[in-house]
């Protein structure tokens, strides 16, 4: 059986190595790029964390959102 999930990647390098920091004062979480140290605000959301294979996550970098073409 397999699930489905979303991966979030930094849009500034690609990588996968997105962490939420935070909260902060005002309860906002922050994503930060391990890669790039890249930073945003993403109030209302946070993360998970599991393991999926190469395949699987090669099928969500081609299908996450760029400028222009975001994923749905
Ligand atoms: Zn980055």
């Amino acid at each position: 059986m397999s699930n489905f999930v979303s991966v979030i990647f930094c849009l500034n390098c690609g990588s996968r190595y997105v962490e939420i920091k935070g909260p902060t004062a005002d309860n906002r979480m922050i994503a930060y790029c391990r890669t790039c140290h890249s930073e945003a605000e993403i109030g209302r959301f946070t993360l998970g964390r599991c393991c999926v294979s190469n395949t699987e996550l090669q099928k969500a970098r081609d299908a996450r959102g760029l400028k222009n073409k975001p994923e749905r």
